[in-house]
């Protein structure tokens, strides 16, 4: 139940004071522009009804927002600007808390915490083109070579922009009908002459596949004379695979890689656009340095300003939810997959979906369901031609799933 909620039943009963307050948050709730208003409640309107991209939509940040404006935070000018790990003097910034998230996701992906660098950037974009950037700067500095890029084509589109931003050699490699980077097409095209900076699909995309990291290294070690660099695209899976019993797929420590980067906005329930980035302390040592006098610091990061009120709210949601409600969410998110599978498969409807995997592939259904549910769609061959796929997030329920196949069978 909401406040305003609470205040329209005390406003019922005619408590003093209670009908002005009840007057003024009705007032807040009015932008003084009509288009505006109008497209918040359009927006609360829809928001439990998409499925199609992979966005929680069970947030939990008003407390949050409540002591960010209690303590009149809206009204200061705040700038993470420069190297959370270093303690410079730089502008407003919060970035002891900077350092202690990290940290704790860094444990979560098996960095030590003496061996840790990293920081919350833009979106995990921003955190791949990081990787990307470092792994060819680590591997040239080491070797005087330049590095080839490696990437599946399953894997997110960014990454072959950033080859192409960062004017990278690029190679793609070919995935079979699960997604999965194809090891002998890996083979045939890794130069042994140069050094290889892998990125690994950690749930590619739109298939939600897992590139298999035994097989590549299988080859890798076959040619100890090439130097490599590993970072991994986790923007969605390195979100709840933690909390599974599939951790060690993200985990250093049972899968080798230098660094890795995830969304804060698709599992963490961030309500804007957010990365991790976090590599080896050695990693970030090995860089090109970049020594700002009026920043008093060493900038090594690509972008300049960051966010602090980002910080802040990841903070306190790592700090709010305990690793057991993560838990319940990462396992719940599975099991309703599973469910949805089941009742597509009840109804006959074609549909399909990877193991570790919250992405479920279906037959592309009529426009109005497409719309109606604001499914993604794919194209793929092997798989029956023109598909959609729905991600089933936090806020995607067994009676939202319920609902959905029930418009999805009148639609047949
Ligand atoms: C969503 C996604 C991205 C992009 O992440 P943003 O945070 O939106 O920039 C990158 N890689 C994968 C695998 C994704 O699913």
């Amino acid at each position: 139940m909401n406040l305003l909620h609470v205040l329209s039943e005390l406003h019922k009963s005619r408590i003093d004071g209670v009908d002005r307050l009840f007057k003024d948050l009705h007032n807040m709730r009015k932008s003084g522009f009509k288009e505006l208003d109008r497209w918040a409640s359009k927006i609360n309107s829809r928001k439990l009804r998409e499925i199609g991209y992979p966005v929680n939509q069970h947030l939990k940040l008003r407390r949050f927002y409540n002591w960010y404006m209690a303590n009149n935070l809206e009204i200061v000018g705040l700038n993470n600007v420069g190297d959370p790990f270093s303690d410079q003097r730089g502008l407003l910034n919060a970035h002891e808390f900077e350092r202690q998230l990290i940290l704790k996701f860094s444990s979560l992906y098996g960095f030590d915490e003496e061996n840790t660098w990293g920081m919350l950037c833009s979106s995990c974009t921003d955190g791949n083109n990081h990787g990307i950037y470092f792994g060819y700067k680590f591997l040239k500095n080491k070797t005087g070579k330049a590095p080839i890029l490696y990437v599946s084509n399953e894997a997110h589109y960014s990454n072959a922009r950033i080859g192409d931003l960062q004017n990278i050699e690029t190679r793609i490699i070919n995935t079979d009908l699960t997604g999965r980077m194809l090891p002998d097409d890996f083979e045939r095209q890794l130069d042994t002459t140069r050094p290889c900076l892998l990125v690994y699909a950690v749930g590619s995309t739109f298939k939600g596949a897992i590139d298999d990291q035994h097989a590549i290294n299988a080859i890798l070690e076959k040619h100890p004379e090439v130097s490599v660099y590993r970072h991994l695209d986790a923007a969605l899976f390195g979100g709840y695979l933690p909390f599974t019993k599939f951790a060690g797929i993200v985990n250093r420590k049972t899968n080798m890689f230098e660094s890795i980067a995830v969304s804060g906005h698709k599992f963490f329930g961030m309500d804007a656009p957010v990365g991790l980035f976090i590599t080896t302390r050695d990693i970030y040592d090995s860089q090109t340095q970049f020594n700002v006098t009026y920043l008093n610091d060493d900038m090594r990061m690509i972008s300049c300003s960051r966010s602090t009120i980002d910080v802040l709210k990841f903070w306190w949601l790592m700090n709010n939810v305990t690793f057991k409600q993560w838990k319940e969410q990462a396992e719940k998110i599975l099991e309703n997959s599973e469910y949805l599978l089941e009742k597509l498969k009840e109804i006959g409807y074609p549909c399909w979906k990877n193991q570790y995997s919250n992405t479920i592939l279906i037959k592309r259904p009529s426009d109005e369901i497409l719309e109606r549910f604001n499914l993604a769609n794919g194209y793929d061959k092997e798989l029956g031609g023109e598909i959609s796929h729905i991600v089933v997030m936090q806020h995607v329920t067994r009676k939202r799933i319920d609902q959905f196949i029930s418009k999805l069978k009148e639609s047949l």
